[in-house]
C-alpha cells in the first residue's frame, strides 16, 4: 500500500483516517482485555508475522480502526465502537493474550 497523497480532493464529510501505531488503541482495548492489553500480540493471517499490538500499523478514524500487518499491510483486525459497544472483528489474524496479567 502506498501512502502517497491522493490527487483528488476528499469530500469534507469523510474525514481521512490517520495512520498511527497500536499504542493508540490501548485505551479502548483495555475495556475488553484489561491490563493484559499491554501484552497483546497479533499474528498476521497472511504472512504469519507476529508482533506486539503497539508495533502494528493502525488506521484510526473517530469510531473505528483498522489494524494492519507492519510487514505486508494485510488487515489483521478491524475495530469499531460506539457509546455502547466495542466490536473486534478478527478479519484475518490472531490475538494472543498473555494470561495472568490482569
Ligand atoms: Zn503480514
Amino acid at each position: 500500500m502506498s501512502l502517497a497523497t491522493h490527487p483528488l480532493p476528499e469530500p469534507p464529510a469523510t474525514p481521512r483516517p490517520s495512520m498511527v501505531d497500536g499504542n493508540a488503541l490501548i485505551g479502548i482495548l483495555e475495556e475488553a482485555f484489561g491490563a493484559a492489553t499491554a501484552t497483546l500480540a497479533l499474528t498476521c493471517g497472511s504472512c504469519a508475522d507476529a508482533s506486539a499490538l503497539s508495533d502494528s500499523a493502525v488506521e484510526l478514524a473517530p469510531t473505528s480502526a483498522i489494524v494492519r500487518c507492519r510487514c505486508c499491510t494485510h488487515t489483521i483486525l478491524t475495530l469499531r465502537w460506539s457509546e455502547h459497544e466495542l466490536v473486534i472483528d478478527g478479519a484475518s489474524g490472531q490475538i494472543t493474550v498473555q494470561r495472568g496479567s490482569r
